[in-house]
């Protein structure tokens, strides 16, 4: 019934997500914890108005782009919205990879890049990223593959591979498609989405999801040069966002601000996480996205992930990264939830730690 290749992999795994009534701290997914823009429920209101839900949505999203180039300074040609950019990054893959095909990426990351990689029965090349959490970018150019994926901030790790080095990358790789996942980069100082105009090869994905706080709406933006965005509106499903989706996707870029100061928030609170997990005996590699990865290397998280889980507090393990786990940056009074129950175990875990050195 299925092809070979769909039944032999193994299915993408999404963070816990809470059934409705449970009442958990929940730091897994990296949503934002303060509301979207107050302008965003109006404009959806006002979509859902009398019978304009009887109508399809526009297929290019219009509205939705139109806010986007104006915020970026970017042309309506060179924009094309999804539904996440989960779904954006899933056209990628369906338009350019197929059986055999070449994928490039450091790894560990964002693990939905090996979904859809198995899905186009292509072959993934992954690099491991060193323990400096240097991205191999020499080592992911010559491997000159069809399709090289950075994603920047990195995901479980929140670090930033600069904008310069992201530029050499992309001349490196020539013709070969360069596709920069920037889900994060607006909790970062700096973003690479103005080498979408000096080269012709590279493709930005920004989503609203974390910095915007819609991930409930599913919005994903996708900058690249107009050739680039023509051939991947061939794969796109007609009519991808719905209605409430555009008017939420205007209203939101439309009131920046409103993003901004949630961001200027979220980083400050990232901060004093940092500050306390590394006063607990932490690694933690400095973060430029609204997480924070917590380190012991060498010792297994996950009993401290399923100890904050029976404290009612969700955080995100991973068995490609077992010594760490990673924590999403809550409100202040969240993450004092997240540090009452974690303050024990870290210290359980530094005691049996400093017991097994004394007795080696
Ligand atoms: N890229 C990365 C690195 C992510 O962590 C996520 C969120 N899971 C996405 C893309 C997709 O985000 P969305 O589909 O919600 O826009």
């Amino acid at each position: 019934m299925f092809r070979k290749s769909i039944k032999k992999m193994a299915p993408y795994l999404p963070g816990e997500q809470p059934r409705p009534g449970q009442r958990l701290i929940k730091l897994n997914t990296n949503e934002n914890p303060y509301p979207p823009s107050p302008r965003v429920s109006r404009a959806i209101a006002k979509a859902i108005m009398g019978s304009a839900l009887r109508l399809h949505p526009a297929p290019r999203a219009d509205e939705f782009v139109d806010s986007a180039a104006r915020l970026y300074s970017i042309p309506r040609s060179m924009i094309l919205a999804g539904t996440g950019s989960d779904e954006l990054l899933a056209m990628l893959f369906r338009a350019t990879l197929g059986s055999g095909d070449t994928v490039a990426y450091a790894v560990p990351t964002y693990s939905l890049y090996d979904t859809l990689a198995l899905v186009q029965e292509a072959r993934i090349l992954h690099f491991p990223i060193g323990t400096d959490f240097e991205l191999p970018l020499d080592a992911l150019a010559d491997a000159r593959a069809n399709l090289t994926i950075v994603c920047s901030p990195n995901s479980p790790s929140g670090t930033l591979v600069s904008r310069r080095k992201l530029a050499a990358l992309a001349k490196r790789l020539g013709s070969r498609l360069l596709v920069i996942d920037e889900a994060y980069v607006d909790f970062a100082d700096e973003n690479a989405l103005s080498l979408v105009r000096r080269h012709r090869n590279v493709v930005v994905l920004r989503t609203l999801s974390k910095s915007y706080s819609l991930a409930g709406m599913r919005l994903g933006l996708c900058f690249a040069h107009p050739k680039i965005i023509e051939q991947l509106g061939k794969v796109k499903d007609s009519y991808n966002l719905s209605r409430l989706a555009i008017a939420a996707g205007a209203a939101a870029l439309d009131d920046n601000n409103w993003m901004l100061r949630n961001v200027e928030q979220i980083k400050r609170t990232r901060a004093a996480a940092t500050r306390r997990l590394l006063k607990m005996g932490f690694a933690v590699p400095p973060s430029s996205a609204n997480f924070v990865l917590a380190r012991m290397p060498g010792r297994d998280l996950g009993p401290v992930a399923a100890g904050l889980r029976k404290g009612d507090v969700l955080v995100r393990h991973f068995r490609t990264w077992p010594d760490a786990i990673r924590i999403s940056i809550g409100t202040p009074a969240e993450m004092a939830a997240l540090f009452e129950v974690l303050a024990p175990l870290a210290a359980a875990l530094m005691a049996s730690r400093s017991n097994g050195r004394a007795r080696s």
